[in-house]
């Protein structure tokens, strides 16, 4: 309520005033006031549609300045919404993430997802619906640049000549001209059409011609950033021990409440390398037994949250970006309804997550034939 000074009629200037206009005869107010009134609603509305109170409306092509911003996402409950790279850029710290998902589920997930806020969309070229998540983001009202798309480099294109071919591809059927962020998906180089356990030992061991194939790429400007998925710590090192024009910016590493990763954590944060958390639920094998943890199902009940509400906001807490997959509508906006957990609950999931031995759910090295394991 704007409460203007009242005049009397003792006052004798307000006699001698002019008279005002009809619009505002009683009380009087000024075109300076009503100018910053109106800057006043126009910026706290567009500050209202950044953080996301109204994410909804994010979805509409709304003129400057009440546009959003680049990969503006729903706001999560207090958590930290993006994490800064070395580049500038800010990566969402959530994602959706798509592998497994079937190409007819997969346009109806991203739409859904690009709906209720999220701005991050985890994909790869091995998972061969790429097109599909084209598809959704055209038919959604969400512009191509406030959204954060990701693919990965699969084994077969490691050698520097199968890069460029590989990246492309993916390109086009994302129906893009840049992504945001462009990973190696694993540490395993294989010939073109060949079989993995055909391997190149050289290129496997020593990826800095990929890495530097890549870096053309950042300056060619058809990726934004660049990282790497399913290092570990020894091979982090041998990579970022040569002259890198651009560092690692990600490592997107299996992180679950069976395999927390505290070694990595640690190590990634004295790196500057941010983490990226895939099969943060336990992955399709495991997500029923981890929504079924006793600290998480306590928490859960405790705060008014579901089990993975709790798991998902748990990871952001950690620090790291969180890629939870799924096809199911009800699930994927269940998944960014997320609260900064108090600092007791937080610690309760941290300890137990911490209390047992640590088991990693997937290991492709037997499946692939390979004559060591991937991750040593
Ligand atoms: P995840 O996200 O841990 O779990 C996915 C499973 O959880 C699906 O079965 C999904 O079912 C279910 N789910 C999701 N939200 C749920 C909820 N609120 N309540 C109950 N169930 C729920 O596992 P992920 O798919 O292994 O990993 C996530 C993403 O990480 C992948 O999509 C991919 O982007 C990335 N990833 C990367 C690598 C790599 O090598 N870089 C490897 C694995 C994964 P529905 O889909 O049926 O709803």
């Amino acid at each position: 309520m704007l409460h203007l000074p009242q005049r009397t009629h003792d006052d004798k200037n307000y006699l001698d005033t002019p008279k005002p206009s009809s619009l505002f005869r009683k009380p009087r107010l000024s075109w300076k006031k009503l100018i910053a009134i109106s800057l006043f609603i126009m910026f706290s509305f567009a500050f209202t549609v950044r953080k996301g109170f109204l994410g909804r409306l994010q979805s509409f092509n709304l003129p400057p300045p009440f546009r959003c911003g680049l990969h503006t996402q729903k706001d999560l409950g207090g958590l930290q919404t993006h994490y800064t790279l070395p580049s500038g850029s800010k990566i969402p710290s959530l994602a959706l993430g798509v592998w497994r998902a079937p190409k007819d589920k997969t346009v109806p997930a991203v739409k859904t997802a690009l709906d209720s806020g999220y701005r991050h969309i985890d994909g790869a070229w091995i998972y061969r619906n790429e097109e599909e998540v084209g598809q959704a983001l055209k038919e959604s009202n969400v512009k191509r640049e406030d959204v954060w798309l990701t693919s990965k480099l699969w084994n077969n294109f490691h050698a520097p000549e199968d890069i460029e071919p590989a990246l492309d591809d993916s390109l086009k059927k994302l129906g893009t001209d840049y992504l945001d962020l462009y990973i190696i998906h694993w540490p395993l180089a294989v010939p073109k059409d060949e079989k993995p356990a055909n391997y190149n030992k050289n290129l496997t061991a020593n990826p800095y011609p990929t890495w530097q194939k890549l870096e053309e790429m950042v300056e060619k400007g058809k990726v934004r950033n660049i990282g790497v998925s399913n290092f570990n710590i020894r091979r982090l090192q041998n990579l970022t021990a040569n002259p890198l024009k651009v560092q690692p910016a990600v490592n997107q590493v299996e992180i679950s409440f069976w395999f927390p990763q505290v070694e990595m954590l640690e190590f990634s944060k004295k790196m500057g390398i941010l983490l990226e958390a895939y099969s943060p639920l336990g992955s399709a094998e495991r997500v029923e037994q981890s929504l079924n943890v006793p600290e998480v199902k306590q928490v859960a009940k405790d705060l008014g949250m579901t089990p993975a509400q709790v798991l998902i906001s748990w990871h952001i807490q950690r620090g790291t970006v969180v890629l939870p997959k799924s096809i199911t509508p009800s699930r994927v906006i269940e998944n960014i309804q997320l609260r900064k957990l108090p600092e007791s609950a937080f610690e309760k999931i941290e300890n137990a997550a911490r209390a047992h031995k640590p088991q990693r759910g997937s290991n492709p090295s037997h499946n692939w034939g390979l004559d060591f394991d991937i991750f040593e």
